[in-house]
């Protein structure tokens, strides 16, 4: 058994923090964080929340590391071919083997989501895809689990940290435009997996988080916009009547039509 002293020594730049100190530490190797997508958002957040000393990371992915994919996604280096979640987990035993990894090699679904996210206390929401961002978003706001939404496009991107009511849907009613093109800058998306990481450590730790608001960055410009969301009147999610989480709910437009 390691005694705490030696234990705190790998994280002692944070410990120093008064905002972090011992008990921050503590709280953060008591924690469970589940990243959902180890892609390039995933790659930062599950890095630097390894780095950070979180107790337990969960992982889910079920695609395999392409070599396009490495532009952005800097864990997965030599792991082409590899299912992501596994690769997350040979990168994080490497760069801090006191945290334990379960890995999931599989997508979320509307079967398992209720099961996965049930397991953990903070949910990291890095996906490809808005039926996911939707599922996530109804499955945390009925279990009362918080969760951090980025999204990035070429050099833009957006970030909120949902701990309750208002919700994603609350933002995005309907569905926002998929962008086809895929066209992203890897320092983009790794700087905005890093503030979703942030966000983990804020919640944990029990520092102020960006719950409420919503925040775009185009860092080609290093404008940053911060916008107040409201409770949307007519969110059948923050109004309560939502009570599951079914598949009729995550096609094409994401609309609740099951409730
Ligand atoms: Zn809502």
């Amino acid at each position: 058994m390691i005694d705490l002293n030696s234990r705190l020594e790998r994280y002692i730049r944070q410990v120093k923090m008064p905002e972090i100190g011992e008990n921050g530490q503590e709280k953060l190797f008591n924690s469970k964080v589940l990243v959902i997508g180890a892609g390039g958002l995933g790659s930062a957040a599950i890095a630097y929340l390894a780095a950070a000393g979180v107790g337990e990371l969960g992982i889910v992915d079920g695609d395999t590391v392409a070599e396009s994919n490495l532009q952005r996604q800097i864990i997965h280096a030599g792991n082409v071919g590899m299912n992501k979640a596994k690769s997350a987990k040979i990168f994080v035993e490497k760069l801090n083997p006191e945290v334990k990894v379960s890995t999931y090699p599989f997508n979320i679904t509307p079967d398992n989501a209720l099961d996965l996210i049930g397991e953990y206390d903070v949910i990291v929401l890095c996906p490809d895809n808005l039926p996911t961002r939707y599922l996530v978003n109804d499955a945390c706001m009925i279990l009362k689990k918080p969760f951090i939404h980025s999204a990035v496009y070429k050099f833009e991107g957006e970030l909120m940290t949902v701990t309750g009511s208002p919700c994603y849907r609350c933002m995005f009613p309907d569905v926002p435009e998929e962008l086809v093109e895929n066209a992203v800058i890897g320092t983009t998306v790794g700087f905005f997996g890093c503030l979703q990481a942030l966000e983990a450590i804020k919640l944990i730790v029990g520092l102020p988080v960006l719950s409420g608001k919503y925040i775009r960055i185009n860092t080609s410009k290093l404008d940053f916009l911060f916008f107040d969301i409201e409770k949307d009147q007519k969110c059948p999610v923050c109004n309560g009547k939502l009570r599951g989480i079914y598949p009729e709910n995550y096609t094409q437009s994401c609309k609740i039509i099951k409730f």
